[in-house]
């Protein structure tokens, strides 16, 4: 492993107050220490079904390797049942937790944020509701700092312009509601933005444009709910919705209290029900790589000022390069004081 020497953090920890732009947005630097890993069933090993324990020593190499945050997978976990949280699990996953060196933030489970619909379709948002308000009892019980939530889907792609607007009024509520109680437990939510996958393009969303995620978060208008802005679904976004990707995240960097950190190619899955090792081949879809494997500007994405200094958590599968995930991350964010 090839991790920059402690002395080498140290020092550049030290430029951090002198490293901010001219109006005083803080650069890359401010976010060095903010990196982070999911830890899901995504991540290609079933860390969370079958045991704490070895999620927890998992957590521990990461924060030994010098990753500072760890995004916990709502859906791995098995917490929450039938939008009810699970006391037992609970109480496990809280001992499994105790002491941990990582800073921790969740990731909604699909049941609250989903692949069928969520708070934007009227037919299921108050179900979804309580799985949400359960995600963030999980949340606050782990000590997390926030609870991603992906922008709503219609449950299907027929829907009117107004059935859109009338979801995304219903959205707007429920999450003023729900922040709310987030911020009495010191939690933020944040929005993010969606991929061209089959859970969206099957129906109907506003979640693949990054302005209309910023637009939603400036309306929602509190100050526990900001975007997440996930890099690779921007990136395949862009590429079927064919907006400018890098002039899009600069227009909605001031909102992003969250980052969601990986690679692709840009390239639209031509056989979606392809699994996940055919879509490697093909280079298709959202395929959650480490940074670096792909072909999106993510040395770009990271040069541009997030007044907001969010977390960058790196969503990738293949868990076991996370050491190198962390290695080009740092590479990319200090880079501009090389230059
Ligand atoms: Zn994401």
């Amino acid at each position: 492993m090839t991790c920059p020497a402690p002395e080498r953090l140290r020092s550049l920890s030290k430029q951090l107050s002198t490293q901010t732009s001219p109006d005083g947005v803080p650069t890359g630097l401010a976010l060095l220490n903010k990196i982070g890993l999911t830890v899901n069933v995504w991540s290609g090993k079933q860390l969370l079904r079958s045991d704490f324990d070895e999620m927890r020593s998992f957590l521990d190499e990461a924060a030994a390797a010098g990753f500072g945050y760890a995004e916990l997978g709502g859906c791995g976990l098995g917490v929450v049942m039938a939008g009810q949280v699970q006391r037992s699990r609970l109480a496990a996953l809280r001992d499994s937790l105790a002491d941990c060196p990582l800073r921790l933030t969740l990731h909604s489970a699909w049941f609250s944020s989903g692949r069928t619909g969520n708070l934007l379709d009227a037919t299921s948002a108050s179900v979804q509701y309580q799985g949400l308000r359960a995600d963030l009892e999980v949340a606050a019980a782990i000590g997390a700092e926030v609870l991603v939530y992906h922008a709503g889907v219609l449950a299907n792609r027929y829907s009117d312009g107004a059935e859109l607007a009338a979801g995304m009024a219903t959205e707007r509520e429920q999450l003023r509601d729900l922040a709310d109680e987030a911020g009495a437990r010191g939690i933020m939510i944040a929005v993010e933005n969606r991929a061209p996958t089959p859970a969206v393009l099957t129906r109907r969303s506003y979640g693949m444009r990054l302005d209309l995620v910023a637009e939603q978060v400036r309306e929602i208008d509190h100050p526990q709910v900001s975007m997440c802005l996930d890099v690779g679904h921007a990136y395949l976004a862009a590429s079927y919705l064919q907006y400018d990707y890098l002039a899009a995240v600069k227009a909605v960097a001031p909102l992003v209290g969250h980052l969601h950190f990986h690679d692709n190619f840009g390239r639209m899955a031509k056989q979606p029900e392809a699994d996940a090792y055919e879509l490697e081949l093909l280079g298709e879809g959202d395929l959650h790589l480490p940074p670096g494997w792909g072909t999106i500007p993510l040395a770009e994405v990271l040069a541009v000022p997030y007044p907001r200094e969010p977390a960058v958590i790196i969503e990738m599968r293949h868990a076991r390069h996370y050491a190198e995930a962390l290695e080009t991350t740092r590479g990319m964010l200090t880079a501009p004081i090389r230059a």
